[in-house]
């Protein structure tokens, strides 16, 4: 990778010195540094080289089109963002570091391939393991303290538990996988002393595929059927040239659609940390093709040709 030159340095001082008037030339040199790795990294690829991946299980419907035709982004993450992911990274590689350490049969990072299943999706599972007679996916996430106290205490309107994204998510590996359930591990990268919640804290939960999960009154792998139905439909739209509509789960359409990075009363949330937030609120609430889109999305748009199993 080219070295970052000064004069880079000092045009990203320059240009954050409104936002962040504490700005020194370490992390201007480490915000250049790890947004040039980024770029040069490019579009991490799916498992199997499938448009649809199953970290993208209950994301908005436009964003998971605009991920799988590969448009280029048009929000730049800040630098808090691009930090934080490498400090989640070196945890879940301790953490299956002990698992493999004391679990002869665990696995980690394993390719899960769902085309055989007749959807056009695949991701590796952060581990497989045996607990007792069942084979079981885990999936490791870290989280900072509000959602770590969410899944521990709950909160004005939930239960405590992990949260649906994560079942999913997991879910969709242990369907590719055959496996019996999945275990979830939650592990807090900060501190709340109010909450109760201390750096490291880590939480466990085990959900079977054919236990009924709540409120939703169904089980896992119904559940699991249901969003990789959904998810499949995206992609079809997206082949047949169509950008979807601007549809959550959980929260259902968006009408206006908050500012990218903006205050924390602004909801849904999704749209505040969406890197197409520009290019979205351009466009309207329903599905629409190509052609209404601006010009980047125009430009840019190049959904893969789907590989035959
Ligand atoms: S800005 Fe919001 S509605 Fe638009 S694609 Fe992103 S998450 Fe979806």
């Amino acid at each position: 990778m080219p070295e970052p030159t000064t004069n880079q340095v000092y045009r990203v001082i320059h240009r954050n010195e409104g936002a962040d008037a504490e700005q020194g030339i370490i992390k201007a040199t480490l915000d250049l540094f790890l947004r040039t790795e980024r770029e040069q990294e490019g579009r991490r690829p799916t498992a199997c080289g499938t448009p649809l991946r199953g970290s993208s299980a209950y994301n908005c419907a436009r964003r998971i089109g605009l991920e799988v035709a590969q448009v280029t982004e048009c929000e730049d993450l800040p630098y808090e963002t691009l930090l934080a992911f490498h400090l989640g990274r070196a945890m879940h590689e301790r953490v299956q570091s002990g698992l493999h350490s004391l679990w002869s049969e665990f696995q980690s990072e394993v390719e899960c391939d769902l085309r055989p299943l007749g959807y056009d999706l695949s991701g590796h599972a952060d581990g497989l393991m045996i607990e007792g007679d069942k084979r079981v996916v885990v999936e490791i996430k870290t989280m900072t303290a509000y959602p770590f106290k969410l899944a521990m205490k709950g909160g004005k309107t939930e239960a405590p538990g992990p949260k649906i994204e994560h079942l999913l998510q997991s879910g969709i590996y242990a369907y590719g996988l055959h496996a019996d359930g999945v275990h979830l591990v939650y592990i807090s990268k900060d501190a709340s002393y109010r909450d109760g919640v201390r750096p490291g804290m880590t939480l466990e939960f085990y959900v079977g595929m054919d236990e009924v999960v709540e409120p939703y009154d169904r089980t896992l792998r119904e559940l699991v059927v249901e969003e990789l139905d959904r998810m499949q439909g995206i992609w079809e739209q997206v082949q047949a040239g169509q950008i979807p509509e601007r549809h959550i789960p959980g929260h259902g359409y968006v009408e206006m659609v908050p500012s990218y990075q903006g205050p924390s009363k602004e909801q849904p949330w999704n749209c505040r940390f969406c890197s197409f937030n520009t290019d979205c609120r351009a466009l309207p609430t329903e599905a629409v093709p190509i052609e209404f889109a601006s010009t980047n999305v125009r430009h840019t748009w190049n959904p893969p040709v789907t590989p035959t199993v």
